[in-house]
C-alpha cells in the first residue's frame, strides 16, 4: 500500500504541486500551519531520513534550498521554520519522508523549534562528553 504522498507523485490524488524534478516534488500542505506551508519529498518512498540514499538526500536538500526563498517571497514571510518529523515518536504521521517549510511572521504566536521538546534532560559535563563521543564515533 503506497503512502498518500506516493499517490500525489503518481497523480492519483490531486495536490498543488509547486516544483518537481527527477527525484523530488514540492507541494502545498493540505492543512497548512501558515499560508504557503510547503512539503518537499523524494519521489520514491522512504519512511525516514535515515532510509534516504546519499544522492537522493542531496537532491532533497537542493530542493529545500530552492523552495525556502520561493515560499518566503511568495507569502512575504519574515522567516521560515524548516523541519522534518523524523519518525512516529517525533510526530510523523505520513511515513514518506517530507520536509515542512512553514512560513513565519513577526507576532504569529508560534514558537521556536525548542518548543517541541518535553521535559529538559538533566545532563552534566561527563554525560555530554559521553554522548558527543558516541555520536562522533557513528558519524
Ligand atoms: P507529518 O505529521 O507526517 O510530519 O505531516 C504530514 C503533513 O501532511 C501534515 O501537515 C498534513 O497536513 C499533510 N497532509 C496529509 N495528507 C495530505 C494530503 O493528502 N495532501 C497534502 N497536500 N498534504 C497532506
Amino acid at each position: 500500500m503506497s503512502t498518500i504522498f506516493s499517490q500525489i507523485v503518481e497523480g492519483e490524488i490531486p495536490a498543488r504541486i509547486v516544483y518537481e524534478d527527477e527525484t523530488t516534488v514540492a507541494f502545498l500542505d493540505a492543512n497548512p500551519l501558515a499560508p504557503g506551508h510547503t512539503l518537499v519529498i523524494p519521489r520514491d518512498e522512504y519512511e525516514r531520513l535515515n532510509d534516504v540514499p546519499d544522492d537522493i538526500a542531496a537532491d532533497l536538500y537542493d530542493t529545500v534550498h530552492r523552495m525556502v526563498p520561493a515560499v518566503e517571497e511568495s507569502v512575504d514571510a519574515d522567516a521560515t521554520t524548516v523541519a522534518f518529523n523524523n519518525g512516529e515518536a517525533a510526530g510523523q504521521e505520513v511515513l514518506h519522508v517530507h520536509c515542512h517549510i512553514v512560513p513565519r511572521f513577526e507576532g504569529d504566536g508560534g514558537g521556536p523549534i525548542h518548543a517541541i521538546a518535553g521535559d529538559r534532560p538533566d545532563l552534566d559535563d561527563d554525560d555530554l562528553d559521553d554522548i558527543a563521543a558516541d555520536i562522533e564515533s557513528r558519524a
